[in-house]
């Protein structure tokens, strides 16, 4: 026997006290948006779960691209700076926002972040969100694309269960593709969920480690 239990309309209280803030940040994304097209720069959204590779991707792309674009990265998380730290490896400048306890990035917090990039230097930015598959849907940024990160190993049901991230994303890679096997993970399943949810993706089989699959990604995604 099994059951389902359903909230009713009204009943999730979050989101009706939400209204306002989500209104409010739309607001500002497309201030951010205004922003960055002023001063010809491209942004990118990075979104994913912890450990799906958002760093090691960003990282790779930035590493590919250097020379023919100019770049800088936002890094969400937490607490830590691990991700800056890596990704400035890299040679781009990087701009750490720590949000405390917050599970998503917000226009607002990005706002604060790009007062601290010269704009005038750079025309690609890469925006590393918080590791979350949920709010980061909810809250646009401004930016210009959204890429989701996602991992063989968080299984085979990760796109069916969290179909909204990939309702507004232009690409995703599926990454640790290497690991798929000894995950029992079908990357073609993975692939045809996708594609049930939205035909128009651009969807890369990646490994962030090796670099495989990156080229392909920087062509879907036109850098
Ligand atoms: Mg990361
Ligand atoms: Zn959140």
């Amino acid at each position: 026997m099994m059951k389902v239990v359903k909230p009713g309309e009204g009943e999730i209280l979050d989101i009706e006290l939400d209204e306002d803030l989500l209104r409010k940040n739309r607001e500002l994304a497309e201030e951010n948006r205004r922003l960055l097209d002023q001063h010809k720069v491209h942004a990118i959204d990075v979104m994913g779960s912890i450990g799906s590779g958002k760093t090691s991707l960003i990282t790779q792309l930035i590493t590919r691209l250097m020379g023919k674009r100019r770049m800088a990265a936002i890094a969400g998380d937490l607490t830590t700076s691990i991700d800056a730290e890596r990704i400035s490896s890299s040679g781009a400048s990087v701009i750490q926002i720590n949000t405390g306890r917050e599970c998503h990035l917000d226009a607002n917090l990005v706002r604060k972040a790009i007062s601290e990039l010269n704009l005038e230097g750079i025309d690609l930015l890469f925006i590393e969100n918080v590791g979350n598959l949920i709010c980061p849907a909810d809250f646009p940024l401004g930016s210009h694309q959204r890429v989701v990160v996602i991992s063989v190993t968080e299984g085979p049901y990760m796109v069916v269960k969290h179909p909204f991230i990939f309702i507004d994303a232009d690409a995703v890679a599926i990454n640790k593709i290497d690991l798929a096997q000894a995950m029992g993970v079908k990357t073609e399943q993975l692939e045809e969920q996708l594609f049930a949810i939205k035909p128009a993706l651009k969807v890369a089989r990646t490994n962030c480690l090796t670099g495989e699959g990156i080229e392909g990604l920087i062509k879907a995604l036109r850098l």
